[in-house]
């Protein structure tokens, strides 16, 4: 927020479960969504006794990508540490997480061409739903608890407290989104609880190197409430501060319904979980060579890609953002261009009606449109066949006998016969309103079947009315 006398500091924890098929610390299986509550369970993430977790390898793997694609140092020698607290949505009475020695540590994610830190990537499991009263359950005053969820992979990217704002905090965490889905980590779907942040802001006065008390956000599951809880707790903050009051450490809820963040509890802090090491999991050691190998077979990253998209191809910002919104759209852009067609028309068409063509199909189509043996019209409507059909477009335009209308005789015989129906229109634009032309533009495009080459049409009209 944009405020002359305070300034904002944000900084993100963002959670996200790993795309493991088998949970943390167990084989139960990971998807918990629609599957009856307490039924992908096991001794180990039920917390019995008498039993003992075994590391998930992928999991590992997992974090050390994502901790590469971030830049980040990766730990040789770590571990796993217990933080425990007691609540029911993990029966063990604490959650195995990383605390002093993560897998990743100190690295980076540019977001909008500023660098944020990234303080730590760790491994943990997630816990359990509680389900209470008023949520589905019919029964009032009752609390149920649905273990699904408990130990399934989670992991826990924290930034450092570089973000300067509201929409700042969101870019991040859609950045980060991208880049999570990138290299197959996470699928990182908000709305299905994937990805979940948590946010800490503070305020300061404009040019203060110090940081202010902060508050944390918790229950944010979508973007735009990210960034608008987080808008809120900016101006809460500066207005108690304007009016003589403080900002309390405290963790808040953000209510959607109600615009605004409401306090939860006073903060806990990190003496209050008794960290100690796992003692039912080994070191975890990771091998350098295995980490170089994880490193070699990262795919270019979206931001990156979208930098190479700009210089290489030459393309507008825009277009390069929409086409790295998916490895697969990036890739069809690249191949149509590599089989023959101009990069701009290349991505016009690929941003404008989205096709799933081949690329040397969509490189035929393209090249027809562009050397005017039809025009957009026709080639939208060849584009639509040749999805359907899987045919070439080439093979299409000729059969249908589909080629537009580019001989000047046949033209100037189609325009005298528009000028001499619409005299009306003849009139606006010899008395100066250019935008009666697209009328006369409309008639003949008409009267053509939709093949007139409009380019030539356009001339020709604008040359026999003089304008
Ligand atoms: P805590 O001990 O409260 O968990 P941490 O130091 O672990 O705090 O930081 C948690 C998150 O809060 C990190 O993302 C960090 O960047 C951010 N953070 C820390 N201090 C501030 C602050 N004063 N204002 C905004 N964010 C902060
Ligand atoms: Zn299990
Ligand atoms: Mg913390």
């Amino acid at each position: 927020m944009t405020d002359s006398r305070w300034e904002a500091v944000i900084g993100l924890e963002v959670h996200a479960q790993l795309a493991t098929r088998s949970k943390m610390f167990c084989s139960c299986p990971t998807d918990y969504l629609g599957a009856p509550p307490n039924t992908n369970v096991c001794e180990v993430c039920l917390g019995l006794p008498g039993v003992l977790p075994v590391i998930n390898r992928r999991a590992v793997e997992l974090t050390v990508r994502t901790a590469l694609a971030l830049g980040c140092r990766i730990a040789r020698h770590t571990r796993f540490d217990r933080k425990n607290y007691f609540y029911p949505d993990l029966p063990k009475g604490y959650q195995i997480s990383q605390y002093e020695l993560p897998i990743g540590r100190e690295g980076r994610l540019e977001v909008n061409g500023r660098t944020v830190r990234i303080t730590r990537v760790h491994l943990e499991e997630d816990t359990g739903k509680l389900l209470h009263a008023g949520d589905a359950l019919e029964t009032a005053g009752e609390s149920l608890v649905d273990l699904n969820r408990a130990g399934v992979p989670l992991m826990e990217i924290v930034s450092e407290p570089d973000l300067t704002g509201a929409d700042e905090a969101r870019d991040y965490a859609v950045t980060l989104r991208e880049i999570l889905r990138a290299i197959g980590a996470s699928e990182a779907d908000m709305e299905k609880g994937q990805l979940r942040a948590e946010a800490n802001v503070s305020v300061r006065p404009r040019g203060s190197t110090e940081l202010g008390v902060k508050t944390e956000l918790k229950n944010i599951n979508s973007f735009r409430f990210l960034q608008r809880a987080v808008e809120h707790e900016i101006r809460r903050q500066i207005r108690l501060l304007e009016s003589g009051g403080v900002v309390v450490q405290e963790t808040r809820g953000w209510s959607e319904a109600e615009q605004r963040t409401f306090s939860q509890r006073t903060k806990e802090y990190a003496q209050d979980y008794r960290y100690f090491p796992e003692p039912d999991l080994p070191p975890l050691e990771l091998d350098p060579a295995w980490v170089e190998r994880l490193r070699a077979s990262l795919p270019e990253l979206p931001p990156a890609r979208r930098r190479r998209l700009v210089e290489q191809y030459g393309l507008p910002e825009f277009d390069a953002g929409q086409l790295t919104l998916d490895a697969a759209t990036a890739d069809l852009f690249e191949a149509t261009v590599a089989a023959g067609a101009p990069p701009k028309q290349v991505a016009n068409w690929i941003i404008g009606s989205r096709p799933s063509l081949a690329p040397e199909h969509l490189a035929e189509l393209i090249r027809l449109v562009v050397e005017g043996t039809i025009n957009r019209e026709q080639g939208l409507q060849v584009l639509e066949e040749a999805q359907a059909s899987g045919r070439p477009p080439g093979e299409l335009v000729r059969e249908r006998g589909l080629t537009q209308v580019s001989d000047e005789a046949a033209l100037a015989g189609v325009i005298e016969r528009v000028l001499a129906e619409n005299p009306r229109a003849v009139a606006d634009v010899r008395a100066g309103r250019q935008q009666a032309i697209g009328a006369l533009l409309g008639q003949v495009r008409q009267a053509t079947g939709g093949r007139a080459n409009m380019k030539l049409a356009t001339e020709m009209l604008r040359r026999r009315l003089g304008s």
